[in-house]
C-alpha cells in the first residue's frame, strides 16, 4: 500500500505509554488544580499557598515525566493516520454523494498500550481493536499488527488497513443507525438471534470497509500488487471458524459472532467490487443462511 509521506489525519490521541488513569487526560494537572482549591477554601495563609504551589508542581512535573505517548512519531502512528485520513476523505465525499441529510462525521482514534479507559468500560489490548459508540472512537494498541501477522499469519501493510477499515465502518454503521437491530436484538435476551443480528452488523462493516478500499483506490491509487491478496487473506484468518480452530475449540456456527472466514472474504469483496454504499442493506435483508 502506498502511505509514506501522504496526508495524515488530525484525530488520532497518542496515548500509548501512558497507564489508564493517564490516559484518561494527565490526572497530576487535575490533582494540582484541586489541591490548590482546596486550600484556598480551607482558607490557607501565604504559607499554606506556597505549600499547594509546590505540590501542585511535583504533581505536574511527575505528569511531565511520565512516559507520554503523545509525540512519538513512528511509522505506527504516520500508517495509522495515512489510512485514518483517507477514510476521512472517502466517507466524506460518499455521504454527501450517497446519502441525503446526512454529513460524515470523523471519528477520534486512541492509540494505547496494553489498557485504556473508554465510554464503553475498560478496553484492553487482547480485545483487539475495536469501535465505542458511545465515544465514537476507534481504539487500537498497535502491537496488535504484530499479533496479526504472527499469531494471525496475515501480514503486510493492506491486512492492516482492512482492520482499520472494517472499525470506520463500525462508526459509520453508528452513524446510519445500521447497529439499531443488533442492538434490539441484545435487549431481547434472545442469543441466537443477537449472534445472528452480530454477524450481520461484522460482515456489513466488512462490505463497508471493501467500499471505501474501492473509493480509496480509485481517487489515490493507493493499492500496489499483493494488497488485496493481504486483505483477503486476513479476512480469511479472522473468520470465527478460523479463530475457533485456531484455539482448538470445536466448530460452533450458532455462537458465530463475526461471520466464517469465507462470509467475510465474500463481503470484503463484493464492496470492493460494488464500491455503492447503498449495497450493504442487503446483509439485513438476505436470509441468514444466503449470507
Ligand atoms: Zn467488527
Amino acid at each position: 500500500m502506498r502511505w509514506r509521506g501522504r496526508e495524515r489525519s488530525s484525530n488520532v490521541e497518542d496515548r500509548r505509554g501512558m497507564s489508564p488513569k493517564m490516559a484518561m487526560g494527565g490526572g497530576g494537572g487535575i490533582l494540582a488544580i484541586i489541591v490548590v482549591l482546596i486550600v484556598k477554601f480551607m482558607g490557607g495563609g501565604a504559607g499554606m499557598q506556597q505549600l499547594a504551589g509546590n505540590a501542585a508542581r511535583n504533581l505536574q512535573d511527575r505528569a511531565a515525566q511520565a512516559p507520554a505517548g503523545e509525540g512519538i512519531d513512528d511509522d505506527n502512528r504516520e500508517f495509522v493516520e495515512v489510512v485514518l485520513r483517507d477514510t476521512e476523505t472517502i466517507w466524506t465525499k460518499l455521504f454527501d454523494e450517497q446519502i441525503e441529510g446526512a454529513s460524515y462525521q470523523e471519528p477520534r482514534l486512541e492509540l494505547f498500550t496494553g489498557q485504556t479507559q473508554t465510554a464503553c468500560g475498560p478496553g484492553q489490548a487482547a480485545m483487539g481493536p475495536f469501535y465505542c459508540p458511545a465515544d465514537k472512537k476507534i481504539y487500537i494498541d498497535p502491537t496488535f499488527f504484530d499479533d496479526l501477522a504472527q499469531r494471525h499469519n496475515a501480514e503486510g501493510d493492506f491486512a492492516q488497513a482492512y482492520v482499520i477499515a472494517h472499525e470506520v465502518a463500525h462508526h459509520v454503521q453508528n452513524l446510519l443507525a445500521f447497529n439499531r437491530p443488533v442492538n434490539e436484538a441484545r435487549a431481547s435476551g434472545d442469543k441466537l438471534l443477537s449472534n445472528q443480528m452480530s454477524v450481520r452488523l461484522e460482515l456489513q462493516a466488512d462490505f463497508l470497509a471493501g467500499v471505501w478500499a474501492h473509493h480509496a483506490h480509485r481517487e489515490y491509487g493507493i493499492l500496489e500488487d499483493g494488497d488485496m491478496e493481504e486483505a483477503i487473506n486476513a479476512a480469511n484468518q479472522i473468520g470465527d471458524d478460523a479463530l475457533m480452530e485456531a484455539a482448538g475449540r470445536r466448530v460452533d456456527v450458532h455462537s458465530f459472532t463475526h461471520g466464517s472466514s469465507a462470509q467475510r472474504v465474500r463481503w470484503f469483496k463484493r464492496g470492493l467490487l460494488s464500491g455503492n454504499l447503498g449495497d450493504c442493506q442487503q446483509l439485513f435483508s438476505l436470509s441468514f443462511d444466503r449470507l
